[in-house]
């Protein structure tokens, strides 16, 4: 008998799931080997399906995206009684990703914002989604919308987690062939090298020993070279910050890194780590000059907790019940 797996999206972009069908013909060798009996976005499988297997009987569950809604929380919850080892595939499973961003934002503004000041070229009528609703047809029914984003091991226990935004190819093979093969490592490992992404780079023989910046720049606002470490022409690379595994993908593209391979073993807070690195290369020599170069970072959150807001020691912006949106 083929192990059973199931694949399943939460709270995602899609991207994911592409990064599973861009494995090309290698998807039928991995479908010979292994029994897909879930994958709702690209086959007609329902949550039936799922509760009709016995405890355990799935060898593993994928779920990328992260928990946003009680849709999503029951069906990781019923993943989770049927499936012996659960990966938490992708930035957004692992640590909140580009999704967890809205945790700037509590539940109430979101929905002010998408349903009553967003532009639009209708007229707001004031409505808003409710979770109940009796129609002509019938009742109808809504998933909770959370108050927050959170990642999976907020949720459920995860065995693994496969990072990357989404998951580069090479270790999603790496994985499931692990899989396959019984050759999984220790649980709880997150399944990329333990290195940070500078140790790979081909850039790294031109990172300078302690690198120094006078004032930091954007991509677009520079000419880049593209042989030199992009830390040492100004522009925030999270490398130093980030775990490798990734191929320096966005490096060789002459974009810096901007951390969605998330930390290393040792790093407790992602965002936090990395503000640490950029602001150890700072060359100010007063509290006012650092300030006005800190002051050069377009938005810091988005800089530095890109992936990692719901799983970071802040985890989201507590937001007064009368206060405004904005998170500044
Ligand atoms: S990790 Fe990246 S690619 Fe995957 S769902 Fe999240 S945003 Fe999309
Ligand atoms: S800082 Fe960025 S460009 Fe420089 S060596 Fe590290 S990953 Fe490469």
């Amino acid at each position: 008998m083929k192990p059973k797996v199931a694949f399943y999206w939460c709270a995602s972009c899609g991207g994911c799931e592409e990064a599973v069908v861009d494995l090309g013909e290698e998807l039928l060798t991995v479908a010979d080997a292994v029994d897909i009996v879930f994958w709702p976005v690209a086959m007609d499988f329902k949550t039936s399906d799922v509760e009709a297997l016995a405890d355990g009987e799935l060898a593993a569950a994928f779920v990328n995206g992260a928990i946003r809604t009680s849709e999503e929380e029951e069906m990781v919850r019923l993943l989770r009684r049927k499936a012996q080892v659960v990966v938490a595939f992708g930035a957004c499973a692992w640590l909140g990703g580009i999704p967890g961003l809205a945790n700037l934002y509590g539940r109430r503004s979101i929905l002010d914002y998408v349903y009553g000041e967003e532009p639009s070229l209708e007229e707001h009528d004031g409505a808003r989604p409710q979770e109940e609703t009796d129609v002509a047809e019938g009742h109808v029914s809504l998933p909770t919308f959370d108050d927050d984003v959170r990642t999976l091991d907020q949720v459920i226990e995860v065995d693994y987690f496969l990072p990357g935004c989404p998951p580069p190819g090479e270790l999603i093979r790496t994985a499931i062939t692990a899989l396959i093969e019984g050759t999984l490592p220790e649980k709880g490992s997150v399944l990329a090298p333990d290195v940070a992404l500078c140790s790979d780079c081909p850039r790294l023989p031109s990172k300078p020993e302690k690198p120094s910046v006078k004032r930091f720049v954007r991509p677009h606002q520079v000419q880049i070279d593209p042989d030199l470490c992009l830390l040492a022409q100004g522009l925030i690379c999270l490398g130093p910050a980030t775990r490798s595994g990734c191929g320096a993908v966005c490096i060789a593209a002459n974009m810096p890194c901007t951390g969605c391979m998330g930390p290393v073993s040792r790093v407790v807070d992602h965002g936090a780590k990395a503000m640490s690195a950029m602001a150890s290369l700072l060359e100010a020599d007063d509290e006012a000059e650092a300030d006005a170069l800190i002051g050069e970072i377009a938005d810091p959150v988005g800089t530095f907790y890109r992936y990692s807001l719901p799983a970071s020691l802040l985890h989201r912006r507590r937001e007064p019940e009368a206060a405004g949106r904005s998170p500044s």
